[in-house]
């Protein structure tokens, strides 16, 4: 089928059955998808790529998502928590290189010392770099206090994937109990939206049971949620976790690929502010990952700022590139990956959203 994007996108809404025969793409089709995708980019977001700065904060998690290499029931796992010294010392080498923009990303605990040395960590980043860093947190569900609390100690922005938009197949990736509860992870979503931050979810591509369907029905859920910023990449096996038993259903790392740079190139058609972020997980498939990403819609991108250290304990995934680089070698990897992609890095900015700003306005 050959498409006609303008017709079929420039409708209020995208009908599902479109996305989902689009998602699979291939050939004079998809090189037309991403055509459209590259244009809507050049209007609505321009050719900046905004960096942020990713300090993978600690591995000890409670919870046990059937995807995940750090899940609390995986034994081998040695557990870490970076010091506050090795988070400041991150912050500043991102200010130092004008990222002007943090994430520290965690295992999922919600005990008071844990929720209470965030609060305080958030305070002692803000006071070593004079206010000037925007920080993104990404530590799972919380309760609204603890959401409001951290947002009062300075956190800007928060990411929290639903994984699968499809209760179904949410609850065939995760344990069926009350600490991995779809309705609780959509409660945590409108509370954190509640609370003033900037939203940003996603979901993982290429999951075993995963359909087309379901992915066109995930982007129109990142609509319906009018979310500010999006996180996906492809689902990647991990050999100690449950669902490598089921690797056989597995599409392949080809058609992973494909598929997320589909859903890339949909997501940036029909939310045309919002920041997209090409994730470490598409480079895991092919060398040229993040610069494909680039090029079809995404506009952010995250150097891992983490102590060497720690990065063979942060392995969410098998294969995860970047074990062995240090954060020199990342920021300068990923300018090249924006070089190549013919784009331009934004220095010293913090990169909202264009559609946060708006729907700040809006108020
Ligand atoms: N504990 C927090 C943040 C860390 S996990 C949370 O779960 O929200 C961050 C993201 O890593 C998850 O949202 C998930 O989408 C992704 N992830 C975990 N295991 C993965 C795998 N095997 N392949 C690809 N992405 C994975
Ligand atoms: Fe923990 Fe997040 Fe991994 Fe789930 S995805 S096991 S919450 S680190």
């Amino acid at each position: 089928m050959m498409i006609h994007p303008e017709e079929i996108f420039e409708r209020e809404m995208p009908q599902h059955s479109v996305l989902a025969s689009l998602i699979d793409a291939q050939d004079a089709e998809q090189q037309q998808l991403f055509n459209y995708a590259a244009q809507v980019r050049a209007e609505h977001v321009g050719p900046e790529v905004y960096f942020r700065g990713l300090i993978e904060y600690s591995n000890r998690c409670t919870k046990n998502c059937y995807y995940c290499g750090v899940r609390g029931g995986n034994a081998r796992v040695h557990r870490y928590a970076c010091s506050d010294q090795e988070v400041i010392e991150a912050a500043r080498f991102a200010m130092d290189n004008h990222y002007a923009s943090l994430v520290l990303q965690s295992g999922e605990r919600m005990d008071l010392a844990f929720t209470n040395q965030i609060a305080r960590l958030l305070d002692k980043i803000h006071r070593a770099t004079g206010g000037k860093m925007h920080i993104t947190l990404s530590m799972g569900e919380q309760t609204r206090e603890t959401y409001r609390r951290w947002r009062e100690c300075g956190a800007h922005r928060y990411l929290l994937r639903i994984e699968a938009s499809n209760r179904e197949l949410f609850e065939k990736i995760h344990p069926v109990n009350c600490t991995h509860s779809f309705d609780r992870r959509m409660e945590a979503l409108l509370q954190l939206r509640d609370t003033g931050y900037q939203v940003g979810s996603g979901v993982m591509i290429g999951l075993p049971f995963q359909t087309t369907d379901d992915l066109a029905n995930d982007l129109l859920f990142f609509r319906e949620m009018d979310l500010d910023m999006v996180g996906m990449g492809p689902y990647i096996e991990h050999e100690r976790t449950p669902l490598w038993q089921y690797r056989h259903l597995l599409p392949s790392s080809d058609v992973r690929l494909s598929r997320t740079m589909n859903m890339v190139a949909l997501l940036r058609i029909i939310m045309k502010d919002i920041n997209i972020a090409a994730t470490t997980a598409m480079q895991t498939l092919h060398p040229q990952g993040r610069t494909m990403a680039l090029k079809v819609g995404a506009n952010v991108m995250m150097p891992n700022i983490t102590p060497l250290r720690y990065r063979e304990d942060y392995l969410l995934y098998a294969n995860k590139p970047g074990v062995k680089e240090n954060p020199e070698d990342s920021r300068d990897n990923l300018m090249r990956i924006v070089e190549e992609a013919g784009m331009k890095m934004a220095l010293g900015v913090w990169g909202d959203s264009r559609h946060y700003a708006e729907r700040s306005e809006k108020k």
